[in-house]
């Protein structure tokens, strides 16, 4: 049997309450940080269940009737999360993501996205705001997200074979249904859509190609996502990582693709272009190409601690400043010392050395700071 470390318990109730520097610092929108990122990108996880088990994520052996979820009252309410939001966007967040855990079992999650949809962006542009979600409650939510105001999706789907992907989700859930839920979300306008497979050497790699083509000439834009070391539970090993070049290779054999420059500044996906005109697929290569230079993403876990990379090791407690009778200018300020201090890039440290680097083992989990 492998040995494992799971601290993650632990971590999550690490205490780390934010500095708030005199005289404050005002937001300008113009943050930066050691390395020169600026701050454009929230990624808010509301809940850290999950109806999924995904062996990658929340493997069943840790996330069992016995984990200890958050209890409900250490949750950031929306009212807090709107709150935060508006000083991030001070900031100059001009996109805001919603994950989890699943996201959409968060109770009324519409209210969060009616709330949020009402924000503007510095120059006063709506927000981007969308949401990653296991796809499996999407059917039944499209609509009423669209009517709250939600832009787009990002589904996850890791296999169109029935067998692999029950295999992967680990709760027995059937691929149509992922599918029927894209397929509503498309109609309903939730476009345009992305589904984003978790490539896992020897599990789902012999379903590259098929994902290809199944998607390919459609609206949908899949992404194939490098297996990554995040948290400490799932038992990552580098032999599992099939490089974004293999995937690209395995696909371009069958289907010829070309390299297309990126859409902005700071997209974590490569693009690429089926030479025959059939639409685009993206690679999202946080092993192999670490994109670490140009991270401008902030993350907030369900309970309002702030994270500066996704491999970090601690949070920032901003519920601790939020639930103190902290005003909205000190909170502005102290973000604004964290975000000027922050020096992380773990994944290029990771390309740099991937046998040899130390990595830190009490990592926080993907489905708590969301992905
Ligand atoms: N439950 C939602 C879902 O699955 O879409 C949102 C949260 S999930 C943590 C966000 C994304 O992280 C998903 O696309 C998932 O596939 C990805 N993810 C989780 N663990 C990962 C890992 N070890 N390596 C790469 N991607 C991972
Ligand atoms: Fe749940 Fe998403 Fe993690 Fe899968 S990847 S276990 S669906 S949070
Ligand atoms: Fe950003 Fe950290 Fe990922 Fe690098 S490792 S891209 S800094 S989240």
């Amino acid at each position: 049997m492998t040995e494992r470390i799971i601290p993650v318990a632990d971590l999550r109730y690490l205490q780390a309450v934010p500095h708030i520097p005199q005289p404050l610092i005002p937001a300008t929108g113009l943050l930066s940080d050691q390395r020169g990122r600026p701050l454009r990108d929230l990624r808010i996880s509301v809940t850290d269940r999950c109806n999924f088990r995904c062996v990658y994520c929340m493997p069943k052996e840790i996330f069992d009737k016995d984990y200890q979820f958050l209890p409900h009252g250490l949750l950031l309410s929306f009212e807090e999360i709107t709150r935060v939001a508006k000083i991030f966007i001070a900031h100059g967040v001009e996109k805001i993501r919603l994950t989890g855990g699943e996201p959409l079992l968060r109770k009324n999650i519409e209210k969060l996205i009616e709330m949020l949809a009402g924000l503007t962006t510095l120059d006063g542009k709506p927000l981007d705001l969308t949401m990653t979600t296991n796809g499996s409650l999407l059917a039944k939510k499209a609509q009423s997200l669209k009517d709250a105001g939600l832009k787009r999706v990002t589904v996850s789907l890791d296999s169109l074979d029935d067998a692999t992907f029950k295999r992967m989700n680990d709760v027995d859930f059937p691929v149509s249904d992922v599918l029927h839920g894209i397929e509503v979300a498309h109609q309903v306008g939730l476009g345009p859509i992305k589904v984003n497979m978790v490539v896992k050497g020897g599990v789902n790699d012999q379903e590259i190609v098929p994902m290809a083509r199944h998607f390919k000439g459609t609206p949908v834009i899949l992404r194939f996502i490098e297996y990554m070391d995040v948290g400490a539970s799932n038992g990552w090993k580098m032999d599992e990582v099939v490089p974004s070049a293999e995937v690209v290779r395995r696909i371009s054999e069958q289907m010829p693709l070309e390299e297309t420059e990126p859409n902005y500044t700071g997209e974590t996906a490569g693009r690429w272009r089926y030479l025959d005109g059939g639409g685009e697929i993206g690679v999202i290569s946080s092993v192999t190409q670490a994109f670490c230079s140009d991270c401008n993403r902030a993350r907030l876990s369900t309970e309002g601690k702030l994270f500066t990379c996704l491999f970090a090791t601690g949070g920032h407690d901003l519920r601790a400043l939020l639930r103190g009778g902290h005003s909205d200018e000190e909170i502005i300020a102290a973000i604004a010392h964290l975000w000027s201090q922050r020096d992380d890039r773990y994944s290029e440290l990771r390309t740099i050395n991937t046998e040899g680097l130390t990595r830190p083992v009490r990592k926080v989990e993907m489905s708590y700071i969301g992905g």
